[in-house]
């Protein structure tokens, strides 16, 4: 019984009414019961003043009119008792329905949102004003519900490129054992050589999912220190120069004069770097010409990586930085690309309090990739 009213707001609601009112009964009645004989032979002295014809002087008479007055006052607590049990029911009733209901209907919800349905929300009729506590509940189970709808939709997603990712790959070393198994293909090197290929495809996939699963949940650590730009710039000559001359693109750095250094993590901005350069390098036909250009821009620098290739078109340019985004699906799987890199260049940028976008004229008409490094304050 007791768990049954533990268990049931409502129920406890209409207890604690219940208790009001009999606190209230218990002060009454010993009050009552101290102050109706005085009030009563106060009453009878006033009467046998006021009217000493009608004087009450036999004992056994006396008596009764004090019990009928007693019965009479009884009779009125028992009224209100009654009457205030009842109003304790309504109140109870009412507020219950305020208070419960919501929550029962939240309850629910949750069950389902639990299982898997993400789509309700519950209802809320007053406007921000005007919400009390109950109403802001409501409003961040919705914030909430709407949280977890958007992170169910992102890992559905995630799980549904990785699979497609992962099919091509699969699907060409399948091909080529099958055609070594049937003797349709040939066992010799440039076979193995592609099977190999294939399965460097795979590797490095895996590995950029493992650094975007990483930086998308922000499960890395920064390690900044004061780097000098020109120190940033020689490490990316030496990685790239060679690679251009072999491709025969022209690759220009410049960089604005003393600039100050930047508190940042040399590797992950080197990362992005590398990133940026190695794209403008992919897609950038031989003859063609990639700029980097550093320079101070009221608080922050930025650094731009220029080229003159294949460009953008504008209605890939607001989806290159989305996940497994590619302006041309087959022509960036056979190079390897994944479609992951400007991903995680985006993630790191940010951590770095920093922001990256890009500019194209259009197809063929090159590409500009920016992003900002904030120049720490005097003192650090
Ligand atoms: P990927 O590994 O495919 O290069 P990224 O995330 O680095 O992945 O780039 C995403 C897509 O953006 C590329 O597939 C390409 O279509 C486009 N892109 C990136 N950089 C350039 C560039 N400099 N010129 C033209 N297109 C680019």
């Amino acid at each position: 019984m007791l768990t049954f009213f533990r268990r049931h707001l409502a129920w406890k609601l209409f207890l604690s009414y219940v208790i009001v009112v009999l606190v209230g009964v218990v002060v009454l009645a010993t009050t009552t019961s101290f102050s109706v004989p005085a009030a009563f032979e106060r009453h009878m002295a006033g009467m046998s003043a006021m009217m000493p014809g009608m004087m009450v002087n036999s004992h056994s008479m006396e008596m009764e009119l004090f019990a009928n007055y007693r019965a009479s006052v009884t009779e009125a607590l028992s009224l209100a008792v009654i009457t205030a049990l009842i109003a304790a029911v309504v109140a109870s009733y009412f507020i219950s329905r305020q208070v419960v209901n919501p929550l029962l209907t939240m309850m629910n919800l949750s069950h389902r949102i639990a299982e898997g349905e993400y789509k309700e929300r519950l209802t809320i009729s007053r406007d921000l004003s005007q919400m009390d506590e109950l109403d802001q509940l409501v409003l961040s189970f919705n914030q909430m519900a709407d949280k977890l709808e958007k992170t169910e939709t992102m890992r559905r997603q995630l799980i549904g490129d990785v699979a497609h990712e992962l099919r091509t790959p699969l699907a060409a070393i399948k091909g080529y054992i099958e055609g070594l198994i049937d003797g349709v293909i040939p066992a010799e090197g440039n076979t193995y050589q592609r099977i190999h290929d294939e399965i460097n495809r795979l590797q490095r996939l895996v590995d950029d999912l493992q650094e975007l699963s990483q930086v998308e949940s922000g499960a890395f650590h920064l390690k900044p220190e004061l780097v000098s730009l020109s120190d940033l710039i020689d490490t990316i000559k030496n990685i790239f120069v060679p690679q251009f001359d072999q491709k025969n693109i022209q690759f220009q750095i410049q960089i604005e004069p003393d600039l100050p250094p930047v508190l940042i993590d040399k590797d992950r901005i080197l990362q992005v770097l590398t990133n940026l350069i190695g794209n403008a390098l992919q897609y950038t036909p031989s003859g063609g010409k990639v700029t980097v250009q550093i320079s101070k821009q009221r608080s922050e620098i930025l650094i731009s990586v220029s080229d003159t290739g294949i460009g953008i078109s504008p209605e890939h340019l607001p989806f290159i930085f989305n996940r497994f985004y590619r302006t041309d699906k087959s022509r960036a799987r056979s190079s390897g690309g994944s479609g992951i890199g400007l991903t995680i260049a985006q993630a790191l940028v940010k951590a770095h309090h920093g922001r990256i976008w890009a500019e194209s004229g259009g197809e063929g008409k090159g590409s500009t990739f920016y992003f900002t490094l904030p120049i720490p304050k005097k003192g650090l």
